[in-house]
């Protein structure tokens, strides 16, 4: 059987390494980390010291041990609630970690009471990991991976069932302590499970400080960044993943594109940085029109598109002149002056056996039409049922107008 000493410098290097490999992620700046890290240097202090006065520490060595294992706990949960995006102290944990230090000093110093000492820090521990295990589970961030998150919560709800079993078996007596880190089989069985859980709970933290990087990895792949709109290989790629479900499902799906008006005007009279305000502006307020489930893509410059699934033609049309109405009603105002400006749209619903490309096609003529009809209105390309705007410019007609201005 191990003895307690080995389990501890086990311990104790893993917290090392932890700190290490925490260390290597530091330039990312992941909320949460420095906390991650002291919590681990902490903890790697506290072993080196009770390894160092091991087999018999001293009394106020233990009850300083103790007081920082709480501590460290303690740094961890907030670390976690930092990286998720939570105000990361609450001001009943400190008075539970005051209680924590007062039960420590007296039953650790004044009055020595091994078994009330380990029951009481055991029960603060198995909180914590508690806490920690439920944000790790609640607050995933939508859509991403839920290997890892489910991971760190195993981890802290796997330490947190072993230090209430631990405390449990105090308060009732199973577990005995005479002298310190007295090996008995279940103190080792505590200890040895303890000390696994705690490298699991910085490996979990990794992995959320990894995914992490990944999600904004992913997010400059596919966002583009003035606009927060799809870059157009995302959206082809979204799209097509939508339209594989509409032929799946015989669901009905609408494409729009959308261009803004004259928008070279808008660059000659405001400037180029006024031109990428108009056209944050324009996302924005075409992103807050949409529903759950849109996608919305910037296809290049001023052009834009929206794929919308269960949703016909008819539909789309009404929803994207409602944000023509908005769009052409507000008055943005930039350091060079006030701009007003309006966008046109094409819209083309989905048809057994179309591509994407045939849609996009269809759409882009509509869109075309409405150019030709004077801007500033939404084209459909169904005129009635089997009457369709063909994706040649010259055949183009069209279902639907609004005040052209
Ligand atoms: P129309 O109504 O026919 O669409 O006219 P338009 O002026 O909007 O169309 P045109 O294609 O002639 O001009 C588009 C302009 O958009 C030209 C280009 O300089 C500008 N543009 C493209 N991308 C950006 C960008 O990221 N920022 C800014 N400010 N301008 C851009
Ligand atoms: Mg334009
Ligand atoms: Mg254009």
């Amino acid at each position: 059987m191990p003895s307690p000493v080995i389990l501890l410098v086990v311990a104790m290097m893993s917290s090392v390494m932890s700190m290490a490999v925490f260390g290597s992620l530091l330039r990312a700046a992941i909320p949460g980390l420095p906390r991650w890290i002291g919590a681990n240097a902490v903890i790697a202090a506290v072993l080196v010291l009770l390894v160092r006065q091991a087999p018999a520490p001293a009394q106020l060595t233990i009850v300083v041990a103790s007081a920082l294992l709480g501590a460290a706990a303690l740094m961890m949960l907030q670390g976690c609630r930092e990286f998720f995006g939570l105000r990361p102290a609450r001001s009943f944990e400190y008075v539970l970690y005051g209680a924590l230090l007062l039960g420590i000093v007296y039953w650790g110093y004044l009055s020595p009471n091994a078994n009330a000492r380990i029951a009481l820090l055991s029960a603060f521990l198995a909180y914590v990991r508690v806490v920690i295990g439920w944000i790790a589970l609640r607050l995933r961030p939508p859509g991403r991976p839920k290997y890892c998150y489910q991971f760190m919560a195993g981890a802290a709800l796997l330490g947190a069932a072993v230090h209430a079993s631990r405390s449990v078996a105090c308060v009732v007596g199973w577990e005995h302590q005479a002298s310190f880190l007295e090996p008995t089989p279940l103190n080792i069985v505590f200890l040895g499970l303890g000390i696994l859980a705690m490298p699991c709970l910085s490996i979990g933290a990794v992995m959320l400080a990894h995914d992490r990087m990944a999600e904004r990895m992913e997010r400059l792949a596919n966002v583009d960044g003035l606009t927060g709109a799809l870059v157009r290989r995302a959206f082809l790629v979204q799209a097509e993943a939508l339209l594989q479900e509409a032929r799946n499902a015989k669901l009905r799906l609408s494409i729009a594109i959308l261009d803004l008006d004259k928008f070279k005007a808008i660059n000659d009279v405001h400037g180029h940085a006024g031109g990428d305000q108009v056209l944050a502006h324009f996302a924005a307020t075409v992103s807050s029109g949409l529903r759950q489930g849109d996608i919305f893509g910037r296809l290049g410059g001023e052009e834009f598109a929206v794929l919308s699934l269960s949703t016909g033609q008819a539909d789309t049309v009404r929803l994207i002149d409602q944000l023509r109405v908005h769009v052409a009603a507000s008055r943005l105002t930039i350091p060079s002056g006030e701009v007003a400006y309006t966008f046109s749209a094409g819209v083309d619903e989905y048809h057994e056996g179309d591509t994407l490309a045939n849609m996009m096609g269809r759409a882009d003529a509509a869109l075309y039409a409405a150019k030709a009809m004077g801007r500033n209105c939404v084209v459909g390309t169904l005129l009635s049922a089997g009457q369709r705007v063909e994706d040649t410019q010259g055949e183009s007609t069209t279902e639907q107008t609004n005040d052209p201005a």
